[in-house]
């Protein structure tokens, strides 16, 4: 099937390409509703929104859910623990629940029967998968959510799941091989190792294997990756992003510029601090409250993803905003004079120097003001590197810094790459 095909056509023409502001509406009225059964059903999300001085009807628009706080997804072990075994934010009786799974951080997942739970099969549709794909699905089959969510998902649309799982790699490529699998469910670097794998055994994978199009979640898809399975192996790589807890939560469409919000949720980026509602461009954590699901009527959970949207137009048609670059997880995100850097941003300075061999973001506070130096391992030290470096911070960061040159072993804790020393008591 020709790249054209699978990129024609939308899952649910109407409900996608619906202006913004229609589309927003019926959000909006399916939020009155979420918000409702939250409310009634979920004690925990009942607290939540009496602490916040608001009833079940309060609740109107996008901008209204602001004075509900965060439900971020690093407490939900200990909320569950405290009220086990699901913290109280079950909509339903446990019995009702078709699978209950066990994420990473030891955090319990509900699942309902209603058909396409997860709002997946949208997005696989709109990456580019169609009925008659033979798919390998290589997310974990086991406790998480990841596997059985894309499989049924998948199957949902039309297409014939392998599940593959996790590992594995020399089976997988049999199987890839054997079968003339089609599509590729999985984190991108997996992909890599498959066809390397393949090549290391004599295999030409552009000719003995019939791989079309791979859709990858789960790690950063850097362009570089993206470019090697594209062009020099004629792949239609596309991503989403999906969490064990929420499901869905954007999807790349043919364009590749950005992923557009999923349907059946109301996604925000927010200030991780005040959690108030962001802008187009700027970066915050995205948070997500799940629409007509009764099961778990999720209002306002926070992913712990950080990045940010745009909402100009995109030539695919539809119509929903779109999430950037995810750029790392908000608990690595610190403030200097009321800006917030993240790591990415430092690594974005970095990478316009390739003298430079390691480098951390150090943040100090000297009477009342933060101060930030960029310490810096050099390989050689050209003249004007300071200088342009100090010049590149400023543009990416938008904050002034020092550089300081120092050598590798007087780097603290090597592994991160802004280091806070401020004492605040
Ligand atoms: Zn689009």
């Amino acid at each position: 099937m020709s790249k054209d095909q699978r990129l024609r056509g939308y899952y649910d023409e109407q409900l996608e390409t619906l202006p913004w502001d229609e589309k927003k509406r019926i959000l909006e009225n399916q939020l009155q509703r979420a918000v409702m059964t939250a409310f009634q059903e979920a004690p925990a999300m009942r607290e939540k929104l009496q602490e916040a001085g608001v009833g079940p009807t309060d609740i109107r628009s996008f901008e209204d859910l602001q004075t509900i706080s965060i439900t971020p997804k690093a407490q939900m072990r200990q909320l569950q623990q405290a009220s086990p075994p699901f913290g109280g934010f079950l909509g339903v009786e446990p019995d009702k629940l078709r699978r209950i799974y066990s994420s990473p951080g030891a955090i319990f997942d509900p699942e309902g029967h209603q058909a396409d739970y997860w709002r997946l099969q949208g997005v696989f549709f709109n990456t580019g998968f169609r009925p008659g794909d033979r798919v390998l699905n290589t997310f974990s089959y086991h406790l998480t959510p990841g596997g059985l969510m894309c499989d049924e998902a998948l199957s949902g649309i039309g297409c014939t799941v392998v599940p593959g799982g996790v590992g594995n790699t020399e089976t997988q490529v049999q199987l890839m091989a054997e079968l003339q699998l089609t599509g590729y469910v999985g984190v991108p670097s997996f992909l890599q190792a498959i066809i390397e794998r393949a090549e290391q055994d004599g295999k030409d994978f552009r000719k003995d294997f019939h791989l079309e199009i791979a859709v990858t979640a789960g790690e950063m898809l850097t362009d570089l990756s993206r470019r090697r399975l594209e062009e020099d192996y004629g792949i239609l790589v596309r991503q989403f992003l999906a969490t064990a807890d929420v499901g869905a939560i954007g999807y790349e469409c043919g364009q590749k510029n950005g992923m557009h919000f999923a349907d059946f949720r109301v996604v925000e980026v927010v200030d991780p601090e005040t959690g108030k509602q962001l802008g187009a461009g700027q970066v915050g954590e995205v948070v997500v409250t799940l629409l007509e699901n009764p099961v778990y009527p999720l209002i306002r959970f926070g992913t712990g993803d950080l990045s940010y949207y745009e909402e100009e137009p995109c030539p695919c048609g539809r119509t929903s905003p779109r999430l950037m670059k995810l750029l790392g997880r908000v608990d690595q995100v610190t403030k200097v004079r009321g800006m917030f850097i993240h790591p990415s941003q430092v690594q974005e300075v970095i990478a316009a120097f390739p003298e430079i061999q390691a480098a951390q973001a150090v943040v100090e506070r000297e009477q009342d003001t933060d101060r930030l130096t960029f310490r810096v391992v050099l390989g050689s030290s050209p003249e004007g590197l300071a200088s342009n470096l100090q010049e590149k911070i400023r543009s990416v960061l938008k904050l002034r810094a020092d550089v300081a040159f120092i050598s590798e072993g007087d780097i603290k804790e090597p592994d991160k790459l802004i280091l806070d020393l401020r004492k605040w008591d």
